[in-house]
């Protein structure tokens, strides 16, 4: 069965993925003269930067997440559809998807990347990762319902479990992650939950590197871990979660820690769609691919953002899988294609880092400027700003700087409510 889009005189990209890098390929190319299948398995793009603000119930996930379809509605050569790729057939021009067989005449893979558990079946099973809003959301139901469990429990040690949390990574995920639930614990628990001791919940940050924020300068790796410390988090460097069966998080110095929660955030590993040549598989579950995001050993088949693994003299192993590679390549690899079409050579890729930052919590943060570094409230303003202007649309900028000033003048969250979403069907 073929996926029901209209074949035309202008020649097809397929692009698989609208996150950062798909997207950014794609808005380009829709003022262009190709023919634009834009193939992803959600309805719409994710935020993923402010994941973690909405596991702490900080935002709703409308705020995060944009659709597809509005994006595109204007551009005439550009056709969406909701489905998920399970196989590429190179020899044959075209991808295998659920809703049926899709041609093309040049394939851009932006599939990004999920968590990596590094083959810990155990850890897989029971720890909680946040690599997509309905994660994020799981996160938050869970760990809300958990404080609701912890009122009934009378023993100490198995309130433990219900209140103390251990997140695992200190990258910034982690570090974001481990601030919001210390500003939680701080100013909305003791309102929210009088009940319990708050002096009872611990925020555990395990960390296997020496440093925090490893891919950032020194000053800001310290910095981040001076904040979380004033903010009571315990934080353990050097040391890795071996085990976790649900109960018990066993780690690599011989120390156990209760807790029914363990946030994976400890590294991601490339997704996988068969059918690419499997010397283009490399490092990370990433696809090998030269300076002008060609796959390594396929034609007329690109890889873009978090799955692809370029070298370039700057970056001998490769790009750090950040949203403004993604956003760069996507913008490179369209600006390629349409040269072809006047048939004007292609510009190499080269990556233009702007920095790096973090956020610790409230007036809290870490910047990496190609020439400084800064930290405290400059830095925290200057991630507020650059995340708002980052944001999809002009509703979720409004509502998601409302959301901050609230919680700022407030010190207050918005409403923490458990919604599961209930239906017959998938
Ligand atoms: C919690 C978290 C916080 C982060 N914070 C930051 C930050 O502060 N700053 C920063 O620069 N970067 C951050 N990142 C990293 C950044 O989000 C990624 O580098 C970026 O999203 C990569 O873009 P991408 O387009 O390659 O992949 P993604 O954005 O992951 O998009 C991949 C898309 O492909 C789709 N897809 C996957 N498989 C299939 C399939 N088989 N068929 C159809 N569709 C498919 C997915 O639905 C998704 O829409 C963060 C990441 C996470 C998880």
């Amino acid at each position: 069965m073929k996926i029901n889009i209209p074949e035309s005189s202008q020649e097809r990209v397929v692009i698989v993925g609208g996150g950062f890098a798909g997207l950014s390929v794609a808005r380009q190319l829709a003022k262009s003269n190709y023919q634009v299948v834009l193939l992803d398995k959600n309805n719409h793009h994710q935020f993923q930067p402010l994941f973690y603000q909405v596991a702490m119930a900080g935002l709703e996930p409308s705020s995060i997440a944009f659709p597809f379809r509005k994006l595109f509605r204007r551009h005439k050569n550009v056709f969406f559809r909701v489905t998920e790729v399970q196989t590429i057939e190179p020899e044959n021009k075209r991808v295998i998807t659920k809703l049926g067989e899709c041609n093309y005449d040049h394939l851009i893979i932006a599939i990004g990347a999920d968590t990596n558990y590094y083959g810990n079946e155990e850890v897989a099973q029971n720890a909680l990762p946040m690599k997509s809003v309905g994660e994020a959301l799981y996160l938050r139901n869970t760990i809300l319902s958990d404080y609701e469990k912890a009122l009934s429990v009378t023993g100490y040690d198995e309130r433990q479990g219900y209140v103390d949390i251990v997140i695992v990574g200190g990258g910034p995920t982690g570090v974001e992650l481990a601030g919001a639930l210390a500003e939680m614990k701080k100013y909305i628990l003791p309102k929210d939950y009088p009940e319990l001791d708050t002096a009872e919940m611990d925020i555990h940050l395990i960390q296997g590197a020496p440093q925090l924020l490893a891919g950032m300068s020194d000053d800001s790796s310290n910095k981040a871990l001076a904040y979380l410390q004033e903010m009571g988090v315990q934080v353990k460097l050097d040391t890795r979660v071996n085990r976790y069966d649900g109960e018990f998080a066993y780690l690599s110095d011989g120390d156990k820690i209760r807790s029914n929660k363990v946030i994976w955030a400890a590294g991601i590993t490339g997704n996988h769609i068969p059918g690419l040549p499997e010397e283009s598989i490399t490092y990370g579950r990433r696809l090998a691919v030269d300076r002008f995001n060609r796959v390594q050993g396929a034609e007329n088949i690109y890889a873009l953002g978090d799955i692809a693994y370029m070298e370039e003299e700057a970056f001998p192993k490769g790009h750090p899988q950040v949203a403004q590679v993604a956003i760069q390549q996507g913008q490179t690899l369209a600006d390629n294609l349409k040269r072809s079409l006047k048939q004007q050579d292609w510009k190499q890729f080269s990556y233009n880092d702007k920095g790096s930052m973090a956020t610790v919590g409230r007036n809290r943060a870490v910047v990496d400027l190609p020439s400084f570094s800064f930290q405290g409230f400059p830095a925290w303003a200057v991630w507020l700003l650059v995340h708002l202007f980052a944001i999809l649309g002009t509703k979720n900028k409004v509502f998601v700087f409302l959301n901050w000033v609230w919680n700022y003048l407030t010190y207050d969250q918005s409403l923490r409510l458990i919604i599961r979403a209930k239906g017959k069907r998938e």
